[in-house]
């Protein structure tokens, strides 16, 4: 079962890779957007972690709501209303248990990964965070290696994509040939499930 200090652990985590990683997330973003992804990661997580050792929620949703929210308030440009819905959504799903099972999780994710896509309205191929995120979300319920695997599958494999959709999608063809920042920094938030077991 995963307890509130499991999901605790998992924006730890992410908050510490997605530092480490900054400079990397932002050099993908220099090439097709406009070199803040980086940084907004960095930002947003950073806060995300002041606020759940602030006010440590009760419950594994409660922690990704207000993960959520605050993504939202301190992440400007696409990925902080992106990433701040999947965990709003995400955490919704989960309901007000104490503890959840993996399968929970992976269809509560899939519940998250739905509002992402519905609300910036990009699908699979579309050379966004979405082709990390679906396939993570399809074998979550085997394992959180399996969901890391594909999420960096899926973020490598944006590499030979056109953009279809963000500040990418400008370059048209010139987006070929750079992986998605935000592919990459899903494929981060994905990996860190694997570091937030005991
Ligand atoms: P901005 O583009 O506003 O500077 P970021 O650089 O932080 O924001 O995030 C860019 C990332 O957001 C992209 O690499 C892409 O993965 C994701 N993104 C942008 N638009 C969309 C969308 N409509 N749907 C899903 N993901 C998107
Ligand atoms: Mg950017
Ligand atoms: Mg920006």
């Amino acid at each position: 079962m995963l307890d509130t200090d499991f999901f605790r652990r998992w924006m730890a985590a992410t908050a510490a890779v997605v530092a480490r990683e900054a400079d990397r997330l932002t050099e993908l973003d220099a090439a097709i957007g406009d070199a803040d992804h980086g940084s907004n990661m960095r930002r947003g997580f950073a806060a995300v972690n002041d606020v759940l050792e602030k006010e440590p929620p009760a419950t594994p949703g409660a922690v990704l709501t207000l993960a959520g929210r605050h993504l939202i308030s301190t992440v400007g440009g696409a990925s902080g209303p992106l990433y701040g819905t999947l965990l709003r959504r995400t955490g919704k799903a989960l309901g007000d248990a104490p503890e959840v099972t993996g399968e929970q999780l992976a269809e509560a994710l899939g519940a998250g990964v739905s509002a992402v896509a519905q609300l910036g309205g990009a699908q699979a191929g579309d050379k966004t965070m979405l082709d990390a995120l679906l396939p993570a979300v399809e074998v979550l319920g085997n394992s959180f290696e399996e969901a890391r695997d594909a999420a960096l599958a899926g973020a490598l494999a944006t590499v030979p994509l056109r953009a279809r959709k963000g500040r990418a999608s400008y370059l048209g063809e010139r987006s070929i040939g750079h992986q998605d920042p935000g592919a990459a920094s899903a494929a981060l938030l994905v990996g860190a499930l694997t570091e937030a077991t005991e």
